[in-house]
């Protein structure tokens, strides 16, 4: 079952709202503007909802009206008042000198904010009211520019961290200032009381998809005597206030929301909400070990909680949930496909790692309380696959079988733990300082001991002593500069061994990883940035040391995801174009999967614990197993099929699978492709051709 805990994203539709909405488009379909029978039935179920939301709002007086959600409502405000701001300059009266908004608002409103003031050839300053570490307005900034302000703009409620503003304080504030006022009331709607005529609110917009309501639906309230200025100009629907023929049907399904609402029988009461909260917190506790709540003791939505677990990155911890079925965002959705850190946690002043490693789990007032106790289960087993994959602070109790060659990546910067389960010993090359608590967790997870850490270049000498000191392992007095062991001519690491390679310009370095008399990998390092591929000698110096055209380069950045380049792909890897290029396009898509005749090979490439706890175990029987950071150790048998055999990678999203089949292709391997859309998209289609490549033998899906 999925457990969608994004309410703060968007909800589900109540079901009476669809059915609300498909009874209006059989029954009242009419145009509310005409006036036979059919408009008037549509005109009539506007305007019930209108009252019933005027109820709801706290609106008994004003404008209220329909339009597609609240980022029309944030325009139609800022143009508004800017407009109005606009006259009383030109009027010669007092004029503003500054428009203020929260720091953390939605970015609607400052976008909205710098539009609108350029487009209209205002031209003031746009200054961001500060918040506090809880992320609550600094009122005394607040009041000491509110005087000179023309439009303040403050949400009521985060949809981020949840963190209520202090309305009535604002309210006090404002009411001394001839400023305009808008607040953001998306997220308190359904939750919170506004008082929006009690508080003098000039403009508050709403957004129907957060509470219930289908997208496309919003309402805005201006206040009585507010300035207004229409977005939309048309066919004077909403009294001329904004033009275009009525969303009948979302405002149907919006009106079943409200009615529920109304009635009081439907959506969880304040206090079984507040011990949702209570147990989702004990729960999230629990399973993750220090885990942080970023608002702290902020007044906030009882229905919003954002955490972080101290170094384990919000990336990894959507992919658990995500394979896991649970649905929750990093951050906010929108700013979730981009992996920027939140800029609503940084204004609010929270370390880096807090900013970075946030992940926002939001419930909503329909779910149950057997809902919130599955969710409560269900993280209990993220943290449980968390721990046994040795990636939380407590260690696990068995050790898993370690990829000969793991690569963790901090930006572009790889770093490479060649590991050797049977002995139990790990080299590290080229730690980055930002991967030590990774990289140390990780060995301390697998039991492995940390026989060297090397560098191929100039600064990793820092990480390095720190690994060195938070593994507990010492040896720095008798290793040279790149932290080869004084003494040492090769180090085996079980049946390889690690060689330094000749030929290296001064100040760098170059490791061979040989298995018998063959050079299977080459650490180069930037090498491949500072010589020209061609041409090169000291690759014609490894060959003594078992280099062939076959022998894998990894390098130590890896802006284009290249993963790998041999001799043989060195034109392909450097520059792109000419080779497979960064966009090549690999997606399989379900018709042309379907269509495959080749044998296949199916390669899950999502890392291990998104598959310890992915609720569907079909998958994982018929197909390898090989994540992203254990990719370089799968190469060498991969490029040995035979050119026919397809390679299928899948993942979540379909965006790592992209990164594999593409990286494959580079090396040689040709029909590598990605499912399309990943098993986001259902895996069904899946499993039916890998239960057939398993039925049939087929040699490469046995592998
Ligand atoms: N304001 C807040 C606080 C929000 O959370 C959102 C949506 O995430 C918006 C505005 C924009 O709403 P919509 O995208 O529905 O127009």
């Amino acid at each position: 079952m999925e457990i969608y805990l994004d309410a703060n994203a968007t909800t589900a539709v109540f079901p009476p709202a669809r059915q609300a909405a498909l009874a209006v488009m059989a029954d009242s379909f009419g145009n509310p503007s005409s006036i036979h029978g059919s408009g008037l039935k549509a005109r009539a179920v506007v305007e019930q909802v209108r009252a019933s939301a005027r109820r709801v709002l706290g609106a008994p007086s004003g404008q209220l009206f329909f339009t597609s959600g609240a980022t029309e409502g944030i325009q139609t405000s800022v143009l508004s008042a800017l407009c109005e701001l606009r006259r009383r300059r030109d009027a010669g009266e007092p004029a503003a000198q500054v428009l203020l908004y929260g720091a953390t608002e939605h970015k609607a409103v400052p976008q909205a904010l710098h539009h609108w003031n350029a487009l209209l050839g205002l031209n003031l300053p746009v200054l961001t009211i500060p918040v506090d570490r809880t992320g609550r307005h600094d009122l005394a900034w607040l009041r000491q520019h509110a005087a000179t302000a023309g439009l303040v703009c403050t949400m009521a409620a985060n949809n981020e961290t949840g963190v209520i503003s202090d309305l009535d304080a604002i309210a006090e504030i404002v009411g001394g200032s001839p400023a305009l006022w808008l607040v953001d009331g998306v997220q308190a709607l359904g939750k919170l009381p506004l008082k929006l005529v009690e508080r003098r609110i000039d403009y508050a917009p709403f957004s129907g998809h957060k509470f219930y309501a289908p997208k496309g639906i919003g309402l805005l309230y201006v206040r009585a005597g507010a300035p207004f200025t229409p977005l939309l100009t048309g066919g004077g629907q909403e009294d001329g206030l904004r033009g275009g023929t009525e969303n009948i049907a979302g405002i149907a399904a919006l009106g079943a929301v409200l009615q529920a609402w109304e009635a009081g029988d439907v959506f969880q009461a304040p206090a079984a909400l507040a011990a949702h909260r209570a147990q989702l917190v004990a729960a999230l506790r629990a399973a993750f070990p220090g885990l942080v709540f970023n608002a702290g003791d902020a007044p906030s939505l009882p229905t919003t909680l954002n955490f972080a677990v101290r170094g384990v990155s919000s990336r990894l911890l959507l992919d658990l949930f995500d394979a896991a079925d649970l649905r929750v965002s990093g951050g906010s959705a929108c700013s979730a496909a981009r992996a920027e850190p939140s800029y609503v946690l940084q204004a609010m002043g929270l370390d880096e790692w807090q900013t970075q490693a946030a992940v926002r789990l939001s419930f909503g007032a329909l779910d149950s309380p057997e809902f919130i106790a599955a969710a409560c289960a269900r993280l209990q087993r993220c943290g449980e696959v968390l721990r046994a994959r040795g990636l939380s602070t407590v260690a696990p109790a068995k050790a898993y079988a370690p990829p000969l060659v793991t690569r963790l990546l901090h930006g572009s910067a790889c770093s490479y733990l060649l590991a050797d389960g049977d002995s139990g010993e790990c080299i590290v090359i080229d730690p980055v300082m930002e991967l030590v608590e990774p990289i140390t967790r990780w060995l301390g997870g697998q039991q492995l001991a940390l026989r060297a850490v090397l560098g191929t270049g100039d600064g990793t000498a820092a990480a390095a002593r720190q690994l060195r000191e938070a593994t507990g392992s010492g040896r720095e007095a008798a290793v040279d500069a790149q932290g080869w062991p004084a003494d040492a001519v090769r180090l085996a690491l079980g049946a390889h061994e690690l060689l330094r390679l000749p030929g290296v310009p001064d100040g760098r370095a170059a490791w061979g990883l040989r298995l018998g008399a063959k050079l299977r990998y080459a650490l180069v390092g930037d090498l491949l940035d500072v010589e020209p591929c061609a041409g090169v000698t000291w690759l014609d110096d490894w060959q003594a040391h078992g280099a062939s055209p076959e022998t894998l380069l990894l390098p130590r950045h890896d802006a284009h995801g290249l993963f790998a380049t041999t001799l043989a792909s060195a034109g392909n890897a450097r520059p792109l174009a000419g080779g497979v290029a960064e966009n090549t396009e690999v997606a399989l898509d379900r018709p042309a999967l379907a269509r495959l005749q080749t044998d296949v090979l199916w390669v899950d490439v999502r890392e291990a614990y998104e598959r310890d706890v992915q609720v569907d175990s079909r998958l994982i029987q018929g197909s390898q197993s090989v994540p992203l950071s254990g990719f370089v150790s799968a190469l060498p048998q991969w490029l040995e099929l035979a050119p026919q055999v397809a390679v299928v990678f899948y993942c979540r999203s379909g965006n790592r699978s992209a990164q594999a089949a593409r990286a494959l292709r580079r090396l040689g391997h040709m029909s590598a492709w990605s499912l399309a859309g990943g098993l986001a998209m259902g895996a069904e289609p899946l499993l039916a051709r890998v239960a057939e490549s398993v039925a049939h033998d087929c040699p490469a899906a046995a592998r």
